[in-house]
């Protein structure tokens, strides 16, 4: 019997989650039969969002399990198939364990073609983040011409193409960051029209209102926390917050203590809506199309974080929570 490494999950973690989390181990590859993939992984995502899957608590999504492989997005490559849909050497993406070589019922696979893009592309731009950003952006932001942007967590995968689009459909857009080189990249990469970073702002709802002089009318929100508190100062009547992720308290041990959002609301007939990708599965095709369109037009462009070999995935994951990456983090093995 063959075998392969694989990382599993060895902990739910307390906190900010460590390397010793995770556990590196050797599994057996079965036997193929019918129906089935033999497949090599070559890059695996990771996000954010994996973080709630290693706590038990009750989410839209399974937790992980103790000792058993972790998964996120992964582009594998088909070494073998007892699948009439897939020949040897296609490429797919897919949800699938942190093997190196893995079998898969092929449910839920879909081909990606590298002739068309990067195979790393399918994670991020062309995948889960970029249909994100703008099924997010359009369907809860429902942006318009001239109106104003913010946008969080705006040099990650997520961030940095709502920017994009926000300005494609003829918004000012500001964007929030954890460093000065990040804020530099928005402008000079992603023509965000502003940036703020952060770390070095000790006021953030002045610095909020002096980058957005005629108030926030769509906050795309990645973080959550006191950023997003610092936001609600600056929306305008019938603003719209989109609220995407909140990064910044998904290692919190207790509830925070945070500031009510109900009269800034109220005062300004304001709007906040959370979503999941999974939400809008109908409109991924489109979105897909959309997001190709405007990439070979040259009107969208992205960057990515790319580390290198099995053994980094979990610290690459680590590593998100310290802003080490811009744009998609993916590991290549
Ligand atoms: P990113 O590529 O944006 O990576 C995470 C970034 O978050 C880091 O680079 C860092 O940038 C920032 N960050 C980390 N800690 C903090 C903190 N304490 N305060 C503020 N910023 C912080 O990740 P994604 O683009 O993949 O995801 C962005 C958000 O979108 C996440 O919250 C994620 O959970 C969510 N998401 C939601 C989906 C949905 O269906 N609703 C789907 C996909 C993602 P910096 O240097 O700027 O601090």
């Amino acid at each position: 019997m063959n075998t392969t490494k694989t990382i599993n999950l060895k902990n739910r973690p307390k906190g900010r989650p460590e390397v010793t989390d995770f556990d590196f181990t050797t599994t057996e590859i079965p036997e193929l039969k019918e129906g089935e993939l033999l497949l090599k992984s070559k890059y695996v995502s990771v996000d954010p969002y994996l973080r709630g899957r290693m706590s038990d608590a009750p989410s839209y999504i399974e937790p992980f399990k103790v000792d058993k492989p972790i998964e996120s997005g992964i582009i594998a490559e088909v070494l073998e198939s007892k699948d009439s849909n897939f020949s040897k050497g296609d490429y797919v993406s897919g949800t699938l364990d942190w093997k190196e070589t893995q079998v898969s019922n092929a449910k839920g696979l879909m081909k990606v073609d590298p002739d068309k893009a990067p195979l790393s592309a399918y994670l991020g731009v062309l995948g889960m983040t970029g249909l994100t950003a703008y099924l997010g952006l359009t369907e809860i932001g429902k942006p318009k011409k001239g109106e104003t942007l913010l946008v969080s967590g705006a040099a990650g995968a997520v961030g940095s193409v709502v920017g994009q689009i926000g300005k494609i459909l003829g918004l000012r857009v500001v964007g929030i960051a954890g460093t000065d080189e990040k804020v530099e990249m928005l402008k000079s990469e992603f023509g965000f029209d502003e940036g703020i970073n952060y770390n070095t702002t000790k006021y953030m709802k002045e610095a909020i209102a002096k980058a957005c002089p005629d108030g926030v009318d769509v906050y795309f929100d990645n973080v959550g926390g006191e950023i997003s508190e610092a936001v609600l100062f600056n929306i305008n009547k019938f603003s719209r917050t989109v609220n995407c992720g909140a990064i910044s308290v998904y290692n919190d041990t207790e509830l925070p203590k945070s500031i009510s959002v109900q009269p800034f609301l109220v005062k300004k007939s304001s709007s906040m809506q959370g979503f999941v990708i999974f939400d809008f599965v109908d409109k991924h095709p489109a979105g897909i199309k959309q997001l190709t369109e405007w990439l070979n037009q040259d009107k969208l462009t992205y960057t990515e974080t790319i580390r290198e070999g099995f053994e980094n995935i979990p610290q690459a994951f680590l590593d998100l929570f310290d802003g080490k990456n811009k744009g998609k983090m993916v590991v290549k093995l």
